[in-house]
């Protein structure tokens, strides 16, 4: 019986882990190596971050998780590398399995992030870092003064060019229809701003240019006449929505209508007493490593605190 179990090991679940292992708690976490999961979460496939309190000159993504599981792992953590492939939360203690073997726990953690969703080129995977990105609040200052694109027509999309559009030279969000999903309010203040242009009706088939190593153009396809042609660009921004790692969780814990875990305002509380959640899997607003890391220590005092109004620790 573990006092602590947390699944995921992003920023969130290792600073849950620093925070529960130096309150006694001997937290037992659960990686993440099969399924959706990429053990240290997304920071893994990012190279350069600048934006991460503590170092001024910037750091790798896989080098600062390195860091966040050595100090989780200093104070105790016990670290499994395997995805938990089935939950019980319908009773205390409760229960998991991670491949077939069960294990039980009086509070549980839950970060196991999101994933940004991608078009799914071969050439976008390929200039990943390169000049294609999902989140402009990470990236966007690596085109300062640049010609950047944005695709996709929602909330996410209308606030990615708009943010780009305060530093880069110009925008163009390219929508795969005629008309955008995102709310009136955001659509106006993309359609109202003079740096953002739009490409209706247009897919992109190809980013440029791979043999360089960097972005120099898309090949987009008009979705009415399907022509093609070439829009020059020197970033890609794609920002056609994200997917949380819920799928555990559906018919356990309350989910809202893009499948992530619903908390209550203000604390990591999942619908189920005793789970907390934190990092992206709860939050489709910030998506940032410090907010992650910040819930992760909020979910770890919660439920220190919860484990000891029940007299369990
Ligand atoms: P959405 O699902 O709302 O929008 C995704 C957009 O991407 C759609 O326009 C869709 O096109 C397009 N798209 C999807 N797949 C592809 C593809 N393969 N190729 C090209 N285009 C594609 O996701 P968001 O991330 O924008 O928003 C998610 C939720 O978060 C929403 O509820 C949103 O309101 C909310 N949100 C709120 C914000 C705010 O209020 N400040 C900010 C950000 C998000 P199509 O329209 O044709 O389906």
């Amino acid at each position: 019986m573990h006092k602590v179990i947390i699944i995921g090991s992003g920023p969130a679940g290792h600073t849950a882990a620093i925070y529960a292992a130096r309150a006694n708690l001997a937290p037992l976490m659960f990686e993440g190596v099969v399924r959706g999961g990429i053990p240290g979460g997304q920071l893994m496939i990012t190279t350069e971050v600048e934006n991460y309190p503590g170092f001024p000159d910037g750091v790798k993504g896989p080098e600062v998780m390195e860091l966040f599981k050595k100090q989780s792992a200093r104070f105790g953590t016990e670290i499994v590398a395997a995805d938990v492939d089935r939950v019980d939360f319908s009773k205390r203690p409760f229960r998991m399995w991670a491949e077939d073997k069960e294990h039980a726990a009086q509070t549980v953690i839950i970060a196991t992030g999101a994933q940004a969703r991608w078009i799914g080129l071969d050439s976008e995977k390929a200039l990943q870092n390169r000049g294609v990105s999902a989140c402009a609040t990470c990236d966007g200052y690596f085109f300062r003064n640049q010609h950047v694109s944005v695709v996709g027509g929602g909330d996410t999309a209308m606030e990615e060019a708009n943010y780009l559009a305060g530093l880069c030279a110009s925008v163009t969000v390219i929508h795969r229809r005629d008309s955008l999903r995102a709310s009136q309010i955001m659509q106006k203040r993309a359609l109202d701003n003079p740096k953002i242009k739009f490409l209706w009706n247009k897919v992109v088939t190809k980013v440029h240019d791979v043999e360089k190593g960097t972005v120099t153009g898309l090949e987009v396809k008009d979705t009415k006449t399907g022509e093609t042609s070439l829009h020059e660009t020197q970033g890609l921004f794609v920002a056609i929505g994200h997917t949380p790692n819920t799928d555990l969780f559906k018919g356990q814990l309350t989910l809202d209508e893009n499948g992530y875990i619903v908390t209550k305002p203000g604390t990591t509380q999942t619908s189920v007493e005793g789970v907390f959640a934190a990092g992206d899997v709860q939050d489709h607003v910030y998506r940032q490593a410090v907010t992650a890391a910040g819930t992760g220590c909020m979910a770890a005092i919660e439920a220190e605190r919860w484990l000891a109004a029940k007299g369990a620790h």
